[in-house]
């Protein structure tokens, strides 16, 4: 990346923090034992695995026995939803499994291909801000249930899901699996967005099942991990040496094992400096014409349970920004329950495609959606499920904020946005 880029894509992936650089350097050089290797130097390895394995159990307050390391959070996530449900079907058992619409591909598809098997899945619908409701989702569960499947935080709009209450409303639905000690449904949850900012404590959260990914967080990409509580029947998708307690053979990548693990000491570090943030005002109070004193700023805020309070400073300092001086713009998602790095708007009449090559001529990188959405022309499946229509969709654009956003960066896009869709929009007439 070019010094002078103004990178605003953090919720695709982040920079590689250079402490965690620093820790993963010798496994990619002198330390390049195999951990499976009874020499010392497989040793040294494999000692470093679990000394990551340590860390991500102190995150998360489980156990290391409970911390499986898998090439990337969708790994995990197929781990989790295919390993699940396999292991049951082993049994004999006609399985039911729930998710959300608003899904990253990465359980979508997993639910996809289980449903073409003749799983009876069913796709919880969300309101306009990115919700699940806990009356649908209690309708949806049924005897047969196993799997349910949440994310934390979404990955385009940011909004953040209430898992410990999901957790709790399936908790008092659960029941003992015939013939089994299994209490279905299972909970697994998706927090690949959630790590940087949100309560990752999975006993806390009452998660069986819990995706991170190392990329998101300022790790090296390649590497994942799936929380699996003790006693969750789980089934390997990968099978061969039995590495990962024969949850996930493969040799493991122990530079990018060691890298996660430095990766969620610093999140742990920043976390406890944190305090709570305050949510002061909500996104329908905001209409263009209204004007914001510029003192009054500092102290408005979207996104009531994030702990970054400069990140959101400055975020809201964007979505305001962009609402006073873009004409029609809409913010898409939460205004509340929403990750304090995400901003999603639409512009009616600018194509969000063409917003974002305008922007990165400008040295300024964003996005339309979801990194993997983006090279297709189907419409975010996200922003439809949030009832925009398909041609709304289109008209999208992702601002994810992280560790190295300055105030200078807001100050860029704000001054550059403006013209670009004010140009788009002559171009399509569709605004006027
Ligand atoms: C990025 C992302 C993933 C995929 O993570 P990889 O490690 O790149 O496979 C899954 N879920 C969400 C919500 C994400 O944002």
């Amino acid at each position: 990346m070019k010094k002078e880029m103004t990178y605003l894509d953090y919720a695709a992936t982040t920079p590689l923090d250079p402490k965690v650089l620093r820790a993963m350097m010798p496994f990619l050089t002198l330390d390049y034992g195999n951990p499976s290797s009874v020499h010392s130097a497989g040793q040294k390895a494999a000692e470093a695995v679990e000394k990551s394995r340590e860390k991500l159990a102190s995150f998360l307050n489980c156990s290391k026995e409970e911390v499986v390391f898998t090439g990337s959070a969708t790994e995990a996530n197929n781990l989790a939803i295919f390993g699940l449900v396999k292991k049951i079907q082993k049994l004999g058992f006609k399985s039911h499994i729930i998710t959300s619409e608003i899904e990253h591909h990465a359980v979508i598809e997993p639910f996809k291909i289980l449903e073409k098997q003749g799983v009876e899945v069913t796709y919880l619908p969300v309101d306009g801000e990115g919700r699940i409701s806990f009356s649908e989702m209690e309708k949806a569960m049924k005897e047969n249930t196993v799997l349910v499947s949440i994310m934390y935080a979404n990955n385009e709009v940011g909004t953040i899901q209430p898992i410990k209450e999901i957790s709790e409303l399936i908790k008092k639905n659960r029941k003992k699996l015939f013939s089994t000690d299994y209490q279905i449904p299972f909970f697994h949850t998706d927090a690949v967005q959630a790590v940087n900012y949100l309560d990752c404590d999975v006993n806390n959260l009452g998660v069986d099942l819990f995706t991170l990914s190392g990329h998101k967080i300022y790790g090296p990409k390649g590497v994942g991990a799936l929380y699996v509580r003790k006693g969750t029947p789980l089934e390997p998708i990968i099978l061969g040496g039995g590495q990962e307690s024969g949850l996930r053979s493969g040799t493991e990548n122990v530079a990018g094992i060691v890298g996660l693990g430095e990766a969620i000491s610093q999140i742990k570090r920043q976390k406890s400096r944190l305090r709570q943030g305050h949510s002061t005002l909500r996104v329908s109070d905001i209409r263009p014409e209204d004007s914001v004193p510029r003192d009054s700023m500092n102290s408005m805020s979207f996104g009531g349970r994030a702990k970054n309070k400069n990140l959101q400073r400055l975020r809201d300092k964007l979505i305001i920004g962009i609402i006073k001086t873009i004409p029609g713009a809409k913010l898409n998602g939460s205004a509340k329950d929403r990750l304090p790095n995400n901003a999603n708007f639409s512009f009616k009449g600018a194509e969000g495609e063409a917003m974002v090559i305008a922007l990165d001529q400008k040295g300024i990188a964003v996005s339309t959606g979801s990194a993997c959405s983006s090279k297709s022309l189907e419409p975010s499946h996200v922003l439809v499920a949030l009832g925009l229509s398909e041609e709304e969709a289109h008209t999208s654009l992702r601002v994810t904020l992280g560790r190295g956003t300055k105030e200078q960066d807001i100050i860029k896009i704000l001054k550059e946005l403006p013209i670009i869709v004010k140009k788009l929009r002559e171009i399509s007439g569709k605004f006027n």
